[in-house]
């Protein structure tokens, strides 16, 4: 039956992080900025018997400086996000995705925490967290973890999280000097979604790049290094050629592309060479 009404469910406003965990289990589940669950309760595709709102939890919101790097609380919109002077100086591809996220009332009210938390296949934080080698700290029931982003996506909305568990922040290490980070996607004409996102990372010492990585979100799900292709850009200058073959290498790891009615795994793929260029271009470009 196609709905537009949510089934049945019980609300919850807890005010403190210890009575939101306590209220989440297998059938509660928490809503923040509602963006991606909400659409998903009235398709009847979520039926949860109880939410548990936690935008009234104070200390998770917020983004500071910490440890030399930065620490975005969960509920930190993508506006907020977009918009942070604190990130701008340590890790600005993360404000620059941000930006690039859906349009003003999504940015206006989605989250960080809940876009890491649904894990959908086209989102873009996921892809630039993975190749920054963030972390995602989840508090439950058993207390505080950190997850690498490595760790944390498992596959299509699926992530290392427990039931009980909340994501409380996410942990950004700052781009040191002589590192340049891009992340340049194909969106989608309607969602603007990421029918593909590349986040690309390079190091460069004396005109020689001595460290990459390329992440490809939108094409497999969890987002995938090319690990390959960004070390055959090692010893390089990073000029057309070497960012040409190493654009070539990545179609290497995208066997299992994603395809659907607007964009063929095929299709996916090549976008994925494409995008994967012009994100090293603009990476060189900022690591020099
Ligand atoms: P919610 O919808 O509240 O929750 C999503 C899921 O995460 C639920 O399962 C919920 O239980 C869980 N959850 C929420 N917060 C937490 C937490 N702190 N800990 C544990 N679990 C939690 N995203 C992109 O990346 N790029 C885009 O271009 C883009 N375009 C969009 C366009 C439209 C029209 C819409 C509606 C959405 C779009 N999105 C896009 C998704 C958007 O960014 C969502 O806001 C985001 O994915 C989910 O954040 P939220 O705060 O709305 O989460």
């Amino acid at each position: 039956m196609y709905t537009m009404r949510p089934a049945e469910f019980a609300y919850h406003r807890p005010t403190s992080l210890d009575e939101a965990i306590s209220l989440l289990g297998e059938d509660a589940r928490p809503i923040a900025g509602g963006h991606s669950l909400l659409p998903l309760m009235k398709l009847r595709l979520a039926t949860p018997a109880a939410l548990v709102d936690i935008g009234h939890v104070p200390g998770l919101d917020g983004i500071s400086q910490e440890n030399g790097g930065v620490v975005i609380g969960a509920l930190a919109t993508h506006a907020q996000v977009a918009g942070s002077k604190v990130m701008i100086g340590i890790a600005p591809v993360i404000p620059e995705t941000a930006g690039q996220i859906g349009d003003v009332q999504v940015r206006n009210r989605g989250t960080i925490g809940g876009s890491v938390a649904h894990a959908d296949p086209n989102a873009d934080y996921p892809t630039v967290l993975k190749a920054l080698g963030a972390t995602i700290t989840a508090t439950g029931k058993g207390g505080e973890r950190t997850i690498a982003a490595d760790d944390f996506f498992r596959g299509i909305f699926t992530t290392a999280l427990e039931p009980d568990e909340l994501v409380t922040s996410i942990n950004v290490p700052a781009t040191p000097a002589g590192t340049g980070a891009a992340y340049v996607k194909h969106r989608h004409p309607a969602s603007f979604y990421a029918v593909v996102g590349i986040a690309a990372v390079v190091s460069v010492e004396s005109g020689k790049c001595t460290a990459a990585r390329i992440t490809i979100g939108g094409v497999t799900s969890p987002p995938v290094h090319a690990t390959a292709a960004a070390e055959s850009l090692v010893g390089s200058s990073g000029d057309e050629t070497a960012i040409a073959a190493a654009a070539a290498k990545v179609p290497e790891v995208l066997g299992d592309a994603i395809g659907d009615s607007y964009a063929s795994g095929e299709y996916r793929t090549h976008l994925a060479e494409v995008l994967t260029k012009r994100a090293l271009e603009k990476a060189f470009e900022r690591a020099t």
